[in-house]
C-alpha cells in the first residue's frame, strides 16, 4: 500500500466507522454466529499474492464485524462498559503511526513524559492521595489491564516483604538467602470473596498462596476490618506470611466498596503487607467530585491504586492507570540493566524508564489516546458522560424497585449497576434462583439485550448496567419493559 493508497483506505475507514456508529442500533448487540464460523469462511493458508485493499475491506465488512459483539450500542448492559470515543481513536491512530516501544525515556521522550502528565492531571482530578503524585516518591504509569496491574504490584510486593521483613532480620548473605527461601512458600495474598479473580490469578502466578476472606452479609458485600483482621490473625497463627491484600473500589458483581479505613487500620501493625486498591470500573465516577466520599478512608497508607480508563472513561482499551506511592518499590523488583539497554541519560538518573515499572520491555504510546481525551472533553466533559450513563442506569433500577412484587435488588445499586432477581411467587415449586436462571436464559436466547449474571453469596442475580457513550433513556426504558415482560411471562 502506498502513501495514496493509504490516504483513499484511511478516508474510507474513517466514513465507515462513523456510518458503523450511526447504524449501531440496526444490528444485534450479540454477534449472531456459531463457534467455527470464521473458518469456513477463510482460507486455510495466507494469501500469496499481495491483495487490494478494497477487497480485503469488502471480506472485513462482511466476514469479520458479523462476528463482532456490539459492545457500545446501548442495548449493551453485560460486564461493565468498554468506551471508545472519536478522539481516543485518533490517539490511537496515531500511535499506530509513530509505533515504537517506549521503554526507555531516550527511545521517546515525548511517550514518557506525557505519560507522568496526563496521569498526574488524572490522579488530580481524582482526588487520589497526594503520594500517588510524580513529584514525590509516587507514580502513575499505564498498563495494559487491571489484572497485568495486580501482578506488577504483588511481584514488587513480594520482593519487598522478602527483603524488608525477612531478610533485614540476618547478618550475612547466607543467612538471608535461607530465610528468604523459606519464607516463600509461606506468602499469602488476600482479597475479598468479591474481589475480581485477577487477584487470585496474580497470586498463581506469583507462586504465592491466595486466601479469599468473606464479605459482610447485608447488601454491601464490603471487606470489613474485622474479617480482615479474623483472616489474618488465622494465617499467622498457621505460620503463613501475609505480604499482599488487595482491596476494592467496585467489584465486579456488585459494586461492592471495601472499607479502607479499617483495613488501614487492621494493617497498621502489618507494615510490610502492601495494600492494593482495584477501582478498575468504579474509579472513573472519582472524576466527579460527587463520588470522591468512595476514597474516604484511603489516606496515604496505600500501597498502590489502578483503574480503567478504558471501561468508563471515553479512551478505547488499552488504558489501565496504575499509581504506586513509592515507585521504588517497583523498580527495585523489575529493573535490569543489561549493557545494550545502556544510555546517558538513564545512567545519569535524570529520568524514568518505563521498562523498569512494568512486567514487559516494550510498551505502546497509550498517553497520547487519554491527552486527546482530556483535551476533547475537559473535566466538564468526562464528569457529563458519566453523570449521564450513571443516571441512565439509576433509571433502570428505579423501575425494578416500582415493582417489588416482582423484583428483588440483592446489593445497594451503585454506579449504575442493578443486581436483580426475579421473584418466584409464594408457594410455586420453582425457586427464586431458578427462575432467574430460566428469565437469564431466555434473554440470552432472543439476542435483543445483552446482560450478564453472577452468583452472589449463593443468589443467582442478573446484572444491568450501561455506560457506552451511546446509551440513551430511550433504549434502557425499552430494555426495562422487555425484562419486566419476559420476567411476567416465565413467572405466569
Ligand atoms: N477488577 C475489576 C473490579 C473488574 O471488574 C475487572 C474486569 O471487569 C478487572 C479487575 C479486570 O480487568 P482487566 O480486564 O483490565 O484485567
Amino acid at each position: 500500500m502506498d502513501a495514496e493508497e493509504y490516504r483513499k483506505a484511511a478516508y474510507a475507514s474513517v466514513d465507515y466507522i462513523i456510518e458503523h456508529f450511526k447504524t449501531m442500533d440496526e444490528r444485534k448487540v450479540v454477534a449472531d454466529v456459531e463457534p467455527g464460523y470464521l473458518r469456513k469462511l477463510l482460507p486455510t493458508e495466507m494469501p500469496v499474492e499481495p491483495e487490494k485493499f478494497e477487497d480485503v475491506h469488502k471480506d472485513f465488512d462482511s466476514k469479520i464485524v458479523p462476528g463482532l459483539t456490539n459492545w457500545h450500542s446501548p442495548n449493551f448492559l453485560a460486564f461493565f462498559p468498554s468506551n471508545t470515543s472519536y478522539p481516543s481513536m485518533l490517539g490511537e491512530l496515531y500511535s499506530s503511526a509513530f509505533s515504537a516501544p517506549g521503554f526507555n525515556w531516550i527511545c521517546s521522550p515525548a511517550m514518557t513524559e506525557l505519560e507522568t502528565i496526563v496521569l498526574d492531571w488524572l490522579a488530580k482530578q481524582m482526588a487520589l492521595p497526594k503520594c500517588f503524585l510524580s513529584d514525590g516518591e509516587g507514580m502513575g504509569i499505564i498498563q495494559g489491564s487491571a489484572s497485568e496491574a495486580v501482578i506488577t504490584c504483588m511481584v514488587a510486593a513480594r520482593d519487598r516483604y522478602l527483603r524488608d521483613a525477612v531478610a533485614s532480620k540476618y547478618e550475612t548473605e547466607e543467612e538471608k538467602e535461607e530465610a528468604i527461601a523459606n519464607a516463600r512458600g509461606k506468602l499469602v495474598a488476600f482479597a475479598s470473596d468479591q474481589t475480581h479473580s485477577a487477584t487470585h490469578k496474580a497470586a498463581l502466578i506469583a507462586g504465592v498462596r491466595f486466601i479469599a476472606i468473606p464479605t459482610s452479609a447485608d447488601d454491601e458485600f464490603a471487606l470489613t476490618g474485622e474479617k480482615l483482621e479474623t483472616a489474618l490473625s488465622s494465617a499467622e497463627a498457621k505460620g503463613l506470611l501475609p505480604f499482599f491484600l488487595t482491596a476494592s473500589m467496585g467489584t465486579t458483581a456488585v459494586v461492592a466498596i471495601d472499607r479502607f479505613g479499617e483495613i488501614a487500620k487492621v494493617s497498621e501493625s502489618r507494615p510490610h503487607m502492601w495494600k492494593h486498591i482495584d477501582a478498575a470500573y468504579a474509579g472513573a465516577a472519582l472524576i466527579c467530585p460527587e463520588h470522591q466520599d468512595m476514597l474516604d478512608g484511603v489516606g496515604d497508607s496505600y500501597d498502590s491504586f489502578d483503574m480503567n480508563m478504558h471501561k468508563w472513561l471515553l479512551v478505547n482499551f488499552d488504558a489501565s492507570c496504575m499509581y504506586v506511592r513509592r515507585r521504588r518499590d517497583l523498580a527495585d523488583a523489575l529493573s535490569v540493566m543489561p549493557p545494550y539497554l545502556r544510555n546517558s541519560v538513564s545512567d545519569a538518573g535524570l529520568v524514568v524508564d518505563f521498562r523498569d515499572y512494568q512486567l514487559p520491555l516494550g510498551r505502546r504510546f497509550r498517553a497520547l489516546k487519554i491527552w486527546f481525551v482530556m483535551r476533547a472533553y475537559g473535566a466538564k466533559g468526562l464528569q457529563a458522560h458519566i453523570r449521564k450513563t450513571r443516571d441512565i442506569g439509576q433509571l433502570f433500577t428505579t423501575r425494578v424497585q416500582e415493582r417489588p412484587d416482582l423484583f428483588a435488588i440483592i446489593a445497594r445499586p451503585r454506579l449504575g449497576l442493578t443486581v436483580l432477581q426475579v421473584l418466584a411467587p409464594e408457594g410455586s415449586a420453582t425457586t427464586t434462583n431458578d427462575l432467574t436462571k430460566k428469565v437469564a436464559a431466555r434473554i440470552e436466547k432472543e439476542g435483543h439485550l445483552y446482560l450478564t449474571s453472577s452468583t452472589v453469596h449463593g443468589s443467582y442475580a442478573m446484572r444491568v448496567v450501561t455506560g457506552s457513550p451511546w446509551a440513551t433513556e430511550e433504549a434502557m426504558e425499552a430494555a426495562y419493559k422487555y425484562i419486566e415482560n419476559v420476567a411476567e411471562e416465565e413467572r405466569a
